[in-house]
């Protein structure tokens, strides 16, 4: 069984901010536009919305996020359909779907994926050679978890 995931050049790269954090993801998003037309975005909802009509670029958009968006991206890194999230979260608020958010992010450790949770580490990652080139992803290996013996 191989436990590698070959990643494309052109990277499927979810965006998300809250609602404070918008404005911040909004002006980092223009100021990178040339990085990321260059890849497929996705995004929650509102946050979708609000690239869409910035950038003028398409995005694939979700269900907002207390709306179950957050949900639908993890679902997507657990079934490998996103490469990288950008998750600018609210560090000083507490949100109705917080357990969603941190399902998020759990999701994001158990499939090795790139996640930045604010402009720095997003900026570390944008401009990193390895978002245009092919990448192998070294996936953990669960084999010995998924056949455990259950009595
Ligand atoms: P939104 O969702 O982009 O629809 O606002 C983001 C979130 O709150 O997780």
């Amino acid at each position: 069984m191989s436990n590698i995931k070959h990643l494309q050049p052109r990277k499927r790269v979810a965006l998300i901010a809250h609602d404070h954090k918008k404005a911040e993801l909004i002006e980092w998003a223009l100021y990178n536009k040339g990085v990321l037309v260059r890849h497929e975005l996705y995004a929650t909802g509102t946050t979708g919305k609000l690239i869409e009509e910035t950038l003028d670029v398409p995005v694939r958009k979700l269900l907002s996020g207390p709306l179950g968006g957050d949900q639908q991206i993890g679902a997507m890194v657990a079934e490998g359909a996103i490469d990288v999230v950008i998750f600018f979260w609210d560090p000083m608020e507490s949100l109705p779907h917080d357990p969603d958010i941190k399902a998020l992010l759990r999701l994001g450790a158990v499939w090795n994926i790139p996640v930045a949770c604010n402009r720095a580490t997003a900026d570390f990652l944008l401009t990193s050679p390895l978002m245009h080139e092919a990448y192998e992803v070294l996936l953990p290996d669960y084999s010995q978890y998924i056949s455990r013996k259950l009595k």
